[in-house]
């Protein structure tokens, strides 16, 4: 009949496993593609196996009862979901299966003695490629494309796990986080690729380095994440193993955008790890991955390859620090924040010959913040920027008004930080500032630290030399407590060297103090720099610095910062003098 020699070809030729067996399961028929799914021959198995045989037999008795003469055909025939196939050499491999009656009439024996007749026909559809994308599928979605560890979904997991076996056991469990110092630089200096290449080798590195009881991964943000069992103490230990390792990794991944030769100029890299225990500092996962983050903060602000362990006293800090961000964005455009003037002296004719411009911030719930508090903050969220021009802008103008109202013209001083000095748009900020006050250049002074004379040198130099074109003097404030490589202060164009007051403090009382102030005084003069002493705060030293020959001095024995009304009421009887 053509139409059965039709289906027996469609059957033969079909790329799927196919086969027909009789009420007992016992094959009549398998296709050639049923043979290569199996590894079994058609003579294997025809009139031989039963198509129950071929399945994984553990899990045919999970899913299926079996009854006294073993799983039922129907039963199974019931049941359309994958299942796993044992191999004719052992091996396993996934298959949707599917076993269907076969229509009454074709499973009817023409007479009682003749060969079993079909009564099901089977399909079993090999998976494995299936299941391979899924796997992958799996690993792709929950690991870190760049380290190849579990990211965060994934170890919340294992951290939530190990959790419960911490409870179970009632061992303490430590979550670390950690970061490579510096990796924006590394990035900047030998590119993106670079900079993932001493990532992956630092997470391979971890992973080695963590032993088999951690889990390692990366939660985000270039950040590690390392879970393992012990408290405290175990911590100091596996950080000491951590930094050893990576230094090594750092002269590894030396060679990277270099060119030969220059091997190892990259320095070695070290990582900030903030730390946090279970049970004492959080019972979930999510609450130790963020105290372990605030801890690492700390360590990030504590200096390069430091460990810091997460205390409570810690989280108010962060806590306080992250109040003073939210503030500060609503008190610029408030009347929160306002300028103090404090006076420096002449030493030579006891008059006012500048004013220092200091920020001060009234917040409405906190009070008087002070700027050793807020100015770092400010730093660090890049709020500086904004800051920083309403500073300017506000102190050109107010000296603007002070030199209309007492007709005198005492200059301005202006703090401007690391960051601030770093931006590209400072000078033309500055120049605006002192354009719209109608203030003469050489009537501004800036202070900068010694930390941004050692910074970018080439940026550096060129951004100074611009400000002292249009006229503006630069001085170095907190002299004595940077880095003092003296030979800049040879090179740059400088105006002035402010003593920091920590050795003003102990100048009366201790010689080498004094001495150290007295060769400052020499060397700046020696320079052609002018010098002023910072926190005078007593008749004494004011005189001792008169002696050296020390050209101002500015402290609260002259005047505590003021404000700008203050300022005007001094200088006001200036003016009368001068014109007596
Ligand atoms: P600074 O530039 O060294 O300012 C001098 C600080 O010493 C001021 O503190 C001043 O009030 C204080 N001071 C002055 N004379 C004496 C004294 O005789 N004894 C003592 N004990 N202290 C004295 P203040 O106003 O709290 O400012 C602290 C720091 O905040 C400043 O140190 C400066 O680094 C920063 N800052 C203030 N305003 C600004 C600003 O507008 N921009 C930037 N970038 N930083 C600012
Ligand atoms: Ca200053
Ligand atoms: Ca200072």
């Amino acid at each position: 009949m053509p139409s059965h020699s039709l289906y027996e070809s469609a059957f033969l030729a079909g790329p799927y496993g196919a086969f027909l067996c009789d009420a007992e399961g016992l094959f009549t028929h398998v296709n050639p593609a049923y043979e290569q799914l199996t590894g079994f021959s058609s003579e294997e198995l025809v009139g031989k196996l039963t198509c129950v045989a071929l399945h994984d037999p553990a899990e045919l008795l999970r899913r299926i009862a079996p009854s006294r003469d073993g799983v039922s055909i129907e039963s199974l025939a019931r049941q359309r979901t994958e299942w796993t196939y044992v191999r004719r050499n052992g091996t396993r491999v996934p298959v949707s299966f599917q076993l269907a009656l076969l229509p009454a009439a074709s499973a009817r024996p023409a007479r009682p003695d003749a060969a079993p007749v079909p009564r099901y026909v089977g399909v079993a559809v090999d998976m494995s490629r299936h299941a391979h994308t899924e796997a992958r599928l799996w690993y792709v979605s929950y690991h870190d494309p760049i380290t190849q560890l579990p990211n965060r979904e994934l170890l919340v997991e294992r951290l939530e796990l190990a959790l419960s076996r911490s409870r179970r056991d009632e061992k303490p469990l430590t979550v670390c986080v950690a970061e490579i110092d510096d990796l924006d630089l590394t990035r900047a200096a030998v590119g993106p690729e670079g900079a993932d290449l001493v990532l992956a080798l630092a997470g391979e590195r971890l992973r080695r380095l963590a032993g088999g009881e951690a889990a390692v991964g990366m939660i985000g943000g270039d950040q590690f994440a390392m879970v393992f069992p012990g408290g405290e103490s175990q911590v100091g230990d596996l950080a000491a193993r951590l930094h050893a390792g990576h230094e090594e990794n750092g002269q590894l991944a030396g060679g990277v955008g270099h060119a030969e030769g220059e091997r190892g100029a990259w320095p070695p890299v070290s990582l900030s790890i903030g730390a946090a225990s279970w049970p004492q500092d959080g019972n979930d996962a999510a609450l130790l991955i963020r105290r372990a983050g605030v801890a690492l903060s700390e360590a990030r602000r504590a200096g390069k390859g430091q460990l810091c362990r997460f205390s409570l006293a810690l989280e108010r800090r962060a806590t306080r620090t992250l109040d003073l961000e939210k503030g500060l964005r609503r008190a610029l455009n408030t009347s929160q924040l306002f300028l103090h003037y404090q006076p420096r002296v002449s030493l030579r004719t006891g008059g006012v010959s500048r004013s220092e411009a200091l920020l001060r911030w009234r917040h409405p719930e906190l009070g008087l913040v002070s700027p050793v508090e807020f100015i770092p903050v400010a730093e660090q969220t890049g709020m500086i920027h904004a800051l920083g021009d309403w500073v300017m802008a506000t102190a050109c103008r107010e000296t603007s008004y002070a030199q209309r109202l007492t007709g005198v013209l005492p200059h301005v001083a202006v703090n401007v930080s690391a960051r601030q000095f770093a931006n590209p748009r400072l000078v033309a900020t500055i120049e605006a500032a002192l354009q719209k006050a109608a203030l003469v250049p050489s009537q501004l002074e800036i202070e900068i630290t010694e930390s941004v004379l050692i910074g970018d040198a080439e940026r550096t130099v060129s951004t100074l030399q611009a400000l002292r074109a249009s006229g503006i003097e630069v001085a170095v404030d907190d002299f004595g407590t940077g880095y003092s490589s003296l030979a800049y202060l040879a090179r740059l164009p400088i105006n002035r060297l402010k003593i920091d007051r920590a050795f003003v403090m102990r100048m009366t009382g201790d010689p080498r103090s004094a001495a150290l102030v007295q060769a400052i005084v020499s060397m700046a003069h020696g320079l052609g720099l002018a010098v002023t002493a910072e926190g005078v705060e007593t008749a004494e030293q004011a005189e001792a610095l008169r002696e050296m020959g020390c050209d101002e001095a500015q402290g609260y024995w002259f005047s505590r910062p003021i404000t700008l009304k203050a300022l005007c009421n001094l200088l006001e009887p200036a003016m009368l003098r001068a014109s007596r």
